[in-house]
């Protein structure tokens, strides 16, 4: 163990680094614990990350931010959702919701009794069983407190990454973190432990810490760069590796959900925002010219570029050590999964909570390092594991990249996984598992993978009583799907409107 903690610095200034500074400055407070974040203005930073997922409520909680004031700071929009189009092949589309399907019946998965349903009726239209589907498909949304016997209306936000970055600068400043503008040119580490014990900045000044969070992006300027973390590549599974993005002005109406487009070589982001639509197209280099790729993007807007397209560089995969004695890392420093599942805000926001769970107020106690590293590891292979899912069950075979896709061999974790929910209509999840078996439900469906049988409570009903209890359920979700108003018009009304 090592001395205690008093000096916390934080390496970076994109939503990673303000989302840590301004929990710390919550949590653990600025009274005790000095917070400094140093950041460079030259370096800038990703500032794409748009679409969320409910988890984020969680986090905005724990900061006490009033949620009004959060959409209005950032141009937020709600998000119900994902749709697919062509994902299982050309022309097909379907929807991911945040909520659950139909009722709750028997303690066993709704999905069971659907399935024995849709055999018998020849009607396989789960996304008519989920009240956020049938709510995105007529571009409908409210905040609705929870009510008996009726289903919840679940949503996160697509929010300014930059605009958000800037927000939690201000309510993390207003508690006594202080920001540092200034390059990082070298890290300094102490002989004996090996640990970090100051960064020098290009013009000399120099900021001392005990503890440093490393949110310094892809790089990985602490954890790889001077710590030599390693990485897993993951690219055997998820060939994307570059994405080009680029904002555009928004045309129709305020779509509350993000649509993922498949694409020849790759897939195609819409996050809509109330003051422009973010786009980008996440490729592989390996199937499409990085030139083609952006000149694609640029005709599959829906109005006017509003800048020119930035394309970014990475790999799949994670650092194999996130923590390593007192650096650890959060954020594109800590590994990348595509924002397929808009799952990265929420991987910082998992650290975070994991750091301040396992907070070293004593010192450095290395089954605590062990501890953190396990459980983010396993974090990222079960996101990773759902991303694969979308590429793997697919019927397309129209290029290459989907031939690729459809031949790959994907990890053991995943394969069991698909075998089970084949075989018996289950997704076998771990309890704390972010993705649920709905969700798995919801892709697996989606992209066509219909279970050869389900569980056996699902027979214990007569045929009239299933279709009768199937119908009074369905039309209570189509009943609350329709009784919300327009995604715009709710926003205005409720005073939602940013600049
Ligand atoms: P960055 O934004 O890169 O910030 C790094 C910071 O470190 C910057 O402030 C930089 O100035 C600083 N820095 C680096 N080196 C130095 C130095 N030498 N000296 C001083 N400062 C330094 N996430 C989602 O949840 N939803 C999405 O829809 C989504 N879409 C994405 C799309 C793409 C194409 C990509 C690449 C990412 C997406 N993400 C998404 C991820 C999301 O953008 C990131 O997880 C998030 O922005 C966190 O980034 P970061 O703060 O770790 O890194």
């Amino acid at each position: 163990m090592s001395g205690p903690i008093r000096n916390i610095v934080v390496v970076g200034g994109g939503t990673a680094g303000w989302m840590t500074a301004a929990a710390l400055a919550q949590t653990v407070g600025t009274q005790r614990y000095s917070i400094t974040l140093v950041e460079s203005e030259q370096i800038g930073t990703v500032g794409v990350g748009e679409a969320t997922i409910p988890m984020i409520l969680l986090f905005n909680k724990v900061l006490g931010l009033d949620e009004d004031v959060f959409i209005r700071e950032t141009n937020a929009t709600f998000k119900l959702g994902i749709e697919f189009v062509d994902w299982r092949r050309l022309g097909h589309r379907y929807f991911h919701p945040f909520g659950l399907y139909g009722a709750d019946m028997d303690g066993v998965g709704f999905q069971h009794f659907w399935l024995r349903w849709a055999r018998q009726s020849g009607d396989w239209d789960h996304g008519a069983f989920n009240a956020e589907t049938l709510a995105a498909a007529s571009g409908r949304f409210m905040r609705t407190p929870p009510a008996p016997n009726l289903p919840k209306i679940n949503y996160a936000f697509q929010f300014d990454a930059a605009l958000y970055a800037a927000f939690l600068r201000r309510y993390a400043e207003a508690r006594g973190a202080v920001r540092v503008e200034g390059r990082i040119a070298t890290v300094e580490r102490d002989g004996e432990s090996g640990h970090v014990s100051r960064l020098v900045l290009d013009d000399g000044r120099t900021i001392a810490g005990d503890f440093f969070v490393d949110c310094s992006g892809f790089r990985g300027l602490l954890i790889e760069e001077t710590l030599g973390a390693g990485y897993d590549d993951w690219s055997r599974w998820l060939p994307c590796n570059r994405a080009a993005a680029v904002p555009c002005e928004r045309a129709g109406e305020l779509t509350p959900y993000t649509r993922a487009t498949a694409r020849e070589a790759g897939w195609q982001w819409r996050i809509p925002l109330q003051h422009r639509s973010g786009n980008g197209y996440v490729f592989s280099d390996a199937f499409i010219g990085e030139d083609e790729a952006v000149r694609l993007l640029g005709e599959r807007l829906d109005g006017a570029a509003l800048a020119d397209a930035k394309v970014l560089k990475f790999t799949a995969g994670r650092r194999r050590r996130s923590w390593i004695g007192n650096v650890l890392a959060i954020g594109l420093s800590s590994g990348f999964l595509e924002p397929l599942e808009s799952t990265s805000i929420h991987l910082v926001q998992a650290a975070i909570a994991k750091l301040l769970t396992l907070f070293p107020k004593a010192g450095l106690d290395p089954w605590v390092v062990d501890k953190f590293n396990r459980e983010m590891a396993l974090e990222y292979e079960q996101v990773r594991d759902f991303i694969i899912a979308h590429y793997k069950v697919t019927e397309r075979d129209d290029t290459e990249f989907w031939r690729w896709c459809q031949a790959m061999v994907p990890p053991d974790s995943l394969n069991q996984r698909l075998e089970v929910f084949r075989a018996r209509g289950e997704v076998l999840v771990d309890q704390r598992e972010l993705f649920k078996e709905t969700n798995w439900f919801a892709i697996l469906a989606g992209q066509g993978l219909m279970p050869n049988d389900y569980h056996a409570v699902a027979d214990n009903i007569s045929p009239e009583e299933l279709s009768l209890r199937l119908g009074r359920i369905r039309a209570a979700i189509q009943e609350r799907a329709a009784s919300l108003p327009p995604h715009g018009v709710y926003l205005e009304k409720a005073g939602l409107l940013g600049l």
